[in-house]
């Protein structure tokens, strides 16, 4: 059951069906899968004479003269005064001159938008257009608002969802009618058509509800259904670990924690077993994740085997490479590295990929790049994700895709609290580094307001003293008119000045070349900047011990996880480190939520903190661009409808027969 072509539809003609398909909707079956975003309320028309206050409200008027249009260089604006027998008012659009001409005196429209005070009289702003008829269908219903693309409105898209909705043929609901009181959920066909149109939010919920748990049942079920083929996928690898284990220890720096042991044990375990391994590794910011997938990967080399790791960006790419250099140059038996990325000139990435083909390169580390089609090994055993969360759902389908099964490890520092993770990963393998490498002190935490940072600074440059390094972190790249956010650009220019012949200042943002980000990051490396100001690139897994302080401007901005993230780059060396939160607008969330990093440096102790206290999901806005997102399900604020999904899949699987699953499936995850 797919539905039908879109482009059947009435109104819907190729430019719009194109529109639709960058919405990812090609079918009806699409169309009514694609849920509001959030509802509008059309308040009643008013009399003119009755508006005496600014906000949103119509008006059911016609213009009392021809319209203005008044230009001001780029700027265009068109204004009228608009009458309804019991007062006027003025309306004013912004760029759009054509109204002019297709607004006629003696019409009665209604205009709805949002009336502000400018110089003492109250305006109309950009108010949206209506027949009376129109507005009487839109007021006294929650009116959907769907997520939108260039070249279709919302109009548009209700239009075509309402006609989809009437060509859906009434489905057998998959859940029995017992199951569906035990949990208390409507119908599934009901649920479908009563989102597009509550006629209350509370129908909208009962509808929103159902949806949920079936998003997350299929969820469940995937997860369950990818374990239970991956523990009888028989590995074309069964490794020997050692002596390789040994040797590796021998190699490091340090001794591996009782977490990283305890951690390699089961990695090796799996590696040395029949079936393909499929792990999750968690483990907080600085825990030492990358020593444990390192042990996996050189035993993989050990085995004569290729194995590869794979991360988010280019500067953990490059920096990953760097730590895997310097720790096996030593080595007797020393792997040989590639580097593969975005960024490699053509030739360099076909001599790349012709080692990999030739098994001239052991571990390869790159970024998405790594996987891409044209891509082959000679005997890919090990695939290591690093930052999970950040890649996207299709990779994994890809290299399985390419028919290859090799072992999986996949390391995650996402606070995930342990009684989500238990029902969201509670059926894979999960490895935990539950404590960090001795010897460090834990950070220090300070909140501060804007008129405090000369203080900051003040400590900053005593740290630079000692020789050691610090970051800070600005919200925006650029001056924006929009914001009076700190930005990198401003930012470090004026601290650079302040600094001068103390210490120097780099900057680093996203819209920098790869090449630059590298430099500016070996820079910072080589102890050459003392003090890098960065965007949150470098949130994910940087690692400069020689760190230690990160200093977070706006830093009520940003989410926990962010936040987290950001602390832990540094309290990576044996040195007391400072993480100091500049605070610009207050707001009580804002100061709860910092109020709680200050108190924990524990990632998980955080996230269970946030699941407790938050209303809306404060994680799970930054967990969207990974695995764990669902069209309308949030597992932070529908944590109780998960329950329920995952209590339903255990009875099911208890009984003989586990009955029918939800239509509309999603990819599998991890
Ligand atoms: P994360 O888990 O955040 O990815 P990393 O793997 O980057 O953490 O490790 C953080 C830092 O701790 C690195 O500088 C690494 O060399 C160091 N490290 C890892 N394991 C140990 C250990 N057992 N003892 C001392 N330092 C360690
Ligand atoms: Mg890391």
């Amino acid at each position: 059951m797919s539905g039908i072509p879109v482009t059947e539809l009435k109104g819907i003609g190729p430019k719009t069906a194109e529109a639709l398909a960058r919405l990812g909707i090609r079918t009806t079956e699409d169309l009514v899968r694609h849920f509001p975003s959030h509802f509008a309320f059309y308040p009643k028309p008013e009399e003119i004479g009755e508006i005496s206050e600014e906000g949103l409200c119509a008006v059911a008027a016609a213009p009392q003269g021809p319209l203005n249009v008044i230009r001001r260089g780029r700027f265009v604006m068109t204004r009228g005064r608009f009458s309804d027998g019991t007062g006027s008012i003025d309306l004013v659009w912004y760029n759009m001159p054509w109204l002019k001409k297709s607004i006629h005196s003696d019409v009665t429209r209604v205009y709805c938008g949002k009336a502000q005070r400018k110089a003492g009289k109250l305006v109309l702003e950009q108010p949206a257009i209506f027949t009376e008829a129109e507005y009487e269908a839109l007021t006294g219903r929650p009116v959907p608002v769907y997520p939108l693309t260039q070249g279709i409105s919302n109009k548009t898209l209700t239009g075509a969802i309402g006609q989809a909705l009437l060509r859906l043929p009434v489905q057998e609901d998959w859940m029995t009618e017992e199951e569906r009181v035990r949990y208390g959920l409507c119908e599934e066909d009901t649920a479908v058509r009563r989102i597009h149109a509550p006629r209350d939010m509370q129908e909208y919920e009962t509808a929103r509800k159902r949806i949920v748990f079936d998003e997350f049942y299929s969820f469940l079920l995937d997860v369950r259904e990818l374990k239970r083929r991956i523990m009888t996928t028989p590995s074309g690898y069964v490794m020997q670990t050692e002596p390789g284990m040994m040797e590796y220890r021998a190699l490091l720096p340090f001794t591996l924690t009782e977490a990283q042991e305890r951690a390699a044990a089961e990695i090796c375990r799996d590696l040395e077993g029949g079936t393909v391994m499929n792990r999750l590794l968690q483990g907080d910011v600085g825990s030492g994740k990358t020593a444990v997938a390192a042990a996996a990967l050189y035993i993989a080399f050990r085995n004569g085997y290729q194995s590869a790791i794979m991360v988010p960006t280019e500067v953990l790419a490059q920096q990953h490479y760097r730590t895997m250099q310097q720790l096996f140059s030593g080595a007797e038996h020393a792997p040989r590295l590639l580097l593969l990325t975005g960024s490699l000139k053509a030739s360099e990435k076909r001599a790349a990929r012709e080692a990999i083909r030739d098994h001239e390169a052991d571990i390869v580390i790159g970024t998405h790049a790594l996987i891409q089609e044209d891509v082959v090994f000679d005997s890919l055993s090990l695939v290591v994700t690093d930052e999970q969360h950040r890649f996207g759902v299709g990779q994994r389908e890809l290299l399985a895709s390419k028919g290859l099964a090799p072992h999986m490890l996949v390391m995650s520092a996402t606070p995930i609290p342990r009684t989500l993770a238990v029902i969201l990963y509670g059926d894979l393998e999960n490895s935990v580094l539950d404590a960090r490498p001795a010897g460090r002190l834990p950070v220090k935490n300070a909140v501060i307001p804007r008129k405090d940072r000369p203080k900051a600074l003040l400590h900053i440059r005593k740290e630079i003293e000692k020789g050691h390094q610090a970051y800070i972190i600005c919200p925006l790249v650029e001056e924006s008119e929009l914001s009076d956010e700190e930005n990198v650009t401003d930012y470090s220019e004026k601290l650079a000045e302040s600094f001068r012949g103390i210490a120097t200042v780099g900057s680093l943002h996203g819209r920098m070349k790869e090449k630059e980000k590298q430099e500016i990051m070996d820079r910072f490396l080589r102890k050459e900047i003392d003090i890098l100001v960065s965007t949150t690139v470098v949130e994910v897994g940087v690692d400069v011990p020689n760190a230690t302080v990160m200093m977070v401007e706006n830093a009520e901005r940003f989410g926990l996880a962010t936040l987290h993230q950001l602390r832990g780059r540094v309290g990576r060396g044996a040195d007391q480190s400072y993480c100091i939160f500049v605070q610009g607008k207050r707001s009580e969330t804002a100061s709860e939520r910092l109020e709680i990093l200050k108190r924990s440096n524990d990632g998980f102790e955080i996230a269970a903190a946030d699941l407790r206290m938050r209303g809306p999901g404060e994680l799970f806005g930054e967990l969207q661009s990974g695995e764990l997102t669902f069209r309308l399900g949030d597992i932070y604020n529908d944590y109780g409808i998960l329950k329920d999904a995952k209590a339903l899949l255990d009875a099911r699987t208890a009984q003989p027969d586990p009955g029918e699953r939800p239509a509309g499936r999603r990819g599998v995850i991890l």
